[in-house]
């Protein structure tokens, strides 16, 4: 399965622990029994610890979005009161929400503006506020299963596009945005350097300091940026001739990689 196979690769295993204990527990939570509510509890605590380990950057962007989930769900809910004094609570509540949201997104920006990475953010965006609608459709949803017990199609279905949306918010800055995408020697912006393996086709991504002339590449043991050829700059480990591809782990010389 190629789509199974895209979003393992993309999300990584925790993001997709993530999304498996939410809905794990989001089913658990529907069962409506005490072991049900139990296992809300252990699997949305998993779910938590996943978020913690594949957004290490940016988890506590996690604790805004659970803010902005509490936030506009309880005024979703004083909502659908139709009294002063819980209109009033709700348009408070909505009002905190949207706070934490524009923070959220002034954050995020800057962010972007630090790290110099050029990534658009327009399905971001899009992502943010569908998260923002669905968490005061999701507990409005509920509170009138409170009331006449009516089926929680709704509440289902809003909860599964938050957890979906609020990954993909989390998964942006993590993977996009949030490392410096700068020349470790120079301290300048870096062109990325698109080239395909020889061997299997697969993309890498190689970097070019214009300033330095320095071809930089991602440290095969750190991870981190570093001058391609010698030693890691950070991690002190003596790096090969040439770049090894991580999917078929052949090394080719930068020269043999194709240019895209
Ligand atoms: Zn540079
Ligand atoms: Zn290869
Ligand atoms: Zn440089
Ligand atoms: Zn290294």
């Amino acid at each position: 399965m190629d789509a199974v196979r895209f979003v393992r690769e993309k999300l990584g295993l925790y993001g997709v622990g993530a999304i498996v204990f939410f809905l794990f527990s989001l089913c658990s939570g529907l069962l409506g029994t005490l072991l049900g509510r139990a296992l809300w509890v252990l699997f949305g605590a998993l779910a938590l610890g996943c978020v913690y380990k594949a957004f290490h950057n940016v988890w506590k962007y996690g604790l805004w979005l659970i803010g902005i989930y509490v936030f506009s769900g309880t005024g979703g809910y004083f909502l659908t009161y139709h009294d002063a004094m819980h209109l009033a609570g709700g348009l408070v509540c909505e009002l905190i929400s949207i706070f934490i949201l524009l923070s959220l997104i002034y954050t995020v920006i800057d962010m972007r503006e630090k790290t110099k990475h050029k990534h658009p953010l327009g399905l971001w965006f899009l992502s943010l506020l569908i998260f923002f609608v669905f968490a005061n459709l999701s507990l409005s949803d509920w509170s009138y299963w409170l009331i006449d017990k009516s089926p929680l199609y709704l509440y289902t279905f809003s909860e599964i596009m938050i957890i979906c949306s609020g990954v993909y918010v989390l998964w942006v800055p993590q993977v996009k945005i949030s490392v410096r995408n700068v020349c470790p020697v120079c301290d300048c912006e870096l062109r990325v350097d698109k080239r395909s393996c020889p061997s299997c086709n697969e993309t890498e991504n190689f970097f070019w300091c214009r300033k330095g002339e320095h071809h930089i590449i991602k440290c095969p043991y750190c991870n981190k940026l570093t001058l391609h050829g010698g030693k890691c700059i950070h991690c002190r480990k003596k790096l090969k001739k040439g770049v090894e591809c991580r999917s078929c782990g052949s090394e080719h010389s930068l020269a043999e990689w194709i240019k895209l």
